[in-house]
């Protein structure tokens, strides 16, 4: 028999981030992780301080940034890379009406951090009413993160890229490996969860389009009109994300792709060509929350999901406060507890 304190159920940014925090703290752990597309890595990676639709923030949107930024720098530590890539959303504006919202808004308490008075006038696209910049506001370099991590966690002997069957759990083991606490990061996956399938996650499917623009951008920041773009590598760009609640197909919806060609033309005058059209499905709740708690028969069983559109972010900030809420008690936040959805 083989002993861990934590055996890990998912590679998305949840598990990982969350894995982080055991090398950061000497445990012993395994993932499982099965193959197959996780939302995380068809993820875009934008890491994004504002709400542009509504023009709001949200809940510890800086503190999160921050914390993305020191747990990076850790994870340097022994991937050798740093995975942030430093470059602004531009938003290019629809109409005079939004340029002049983002102008009063820019003045505010709230948002006067992150959205930049000054506007740029950018070249190869549509842009006749310009586009801001969005202060703080990064991506991550999604392929290169999952890519490294998961080399790191093959050549420690912490992951097995294989499907975790729930049936075979047996006082606190599982095969052969007896744990202390097990953590379920299985983002949609959770419905087949017999512990945790009740928890009020609701998936979220997202299309991305891989194209090939002919006339490529002469700047290597976001860009955003209806969904974001941005250069991969070579002449690749990654335009996306789709929302679609209703959608549960695991298949290409065509819909979607159309509506993503259409998003793109808006402001690419140029021809372009496409390479990939991916999707995944978001852990989304309705109060834009996550979810972390514990099993109430079983306390060392524990549930960390519900990441939503910002898996980066609060994959990464609570994977912190559970980790301190398993092994120091630290209460976790009422808005994340999972026993809020019991009162
Ligand atoms: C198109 C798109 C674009 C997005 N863009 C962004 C963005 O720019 N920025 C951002 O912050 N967020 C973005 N998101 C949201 C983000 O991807 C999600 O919030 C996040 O990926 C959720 O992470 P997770 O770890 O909870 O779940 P997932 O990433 O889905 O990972 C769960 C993993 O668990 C595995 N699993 C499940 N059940 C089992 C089992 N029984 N045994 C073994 N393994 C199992 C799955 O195979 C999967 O690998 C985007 C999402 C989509 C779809």
């Amino acid at each position: 028999m083989k002993n861990v304190d934590y055996i890990i159920v998912g590679g998305g940014y949840a598990g990982f981030f969350f894995a982080h925090q055991l090398i950061q703290n000497n445990k012993t752990f395994l993932i499982f992780s099965e193959n197959g597309k996780s939302a995380s890595q068809v993820s875009a990676g934008i890491v994004n301080p504002v709400v542009l639709k509504k023009f709001t923030t949200f809940w510890l949107a800086q503190e999160q940034i921050s914390f993305l930024k020191s747990t990076l720098k850790e994870i340097e530590e022994y991937t050798g890379k740093n995975y942030l890539i430093n470059e602004n959303i531009h938003r290019i504006f629809h109409d005079k009406k939004e340029q002049e919202l983002w102008l009063s808004k820019s003045e505010t308490e709230q948002l006067e951090p992150f959205l930049n008075p000054e506007f740029k006038n950018l070249e190869t696209v549509l842009n006749p009413f310009a586009a801001g910049s969005v202060n703080l506001s990064a991506r991550l370099n999604v392929e290169e993160f999952f890519n490294d991590f998961k080399a790191f966690l093959k050549e420690n002997n912490h992951l097995r890229e294989q499907h975790f069957d729930y049936s075979i759990i047996a006082d606190n083991s599982y095969e052969q490996i007896s744990f202390k606490h097990i953590v379920f990061c299985e983002g949609i996956g959770v419905k087949n969860n017999p512990f945790f399938s009740e928890i009020p996650v609701m998936a979220n499917k997202g299309h991305h389009l891989k194209v090939q623009l002919s006339k490529p951008l002469t700047n290597s920041f976001t860009l955003k009109k209806k969904h974001f773009l941005f250069p991969l590598n070579g002449d690749s760009y990654y335009y996306g994300g789709t929302y679609d609640p209703n959608e549960r197909t695991n298949e290409i919806d065509d819909f979607a792709k159309q509506q993503l060609i259409e998003g793109l033309s808006e402001f690419y005058p140029h021809d372009f060509e496409i390479n990939e059209v991916n999707f995944g499905f978001r852990p989304t709740v309705r109060d834009r929350r996550p979810i972390l708690g514990s099993h109430p028969e079983h306390p060392n069983f524990y549930v960390f999901n519900g990441l939503g559109a910002r898996g980066i972010l609060n994959g990464c900030f609570f994977s912190k406060e559970l980790y301190e809420h398993i092994e120091n008690q630290k209460p976790l936040m009422p808005e994340v507890d999972l026993n809020r959805f019991s009162k």
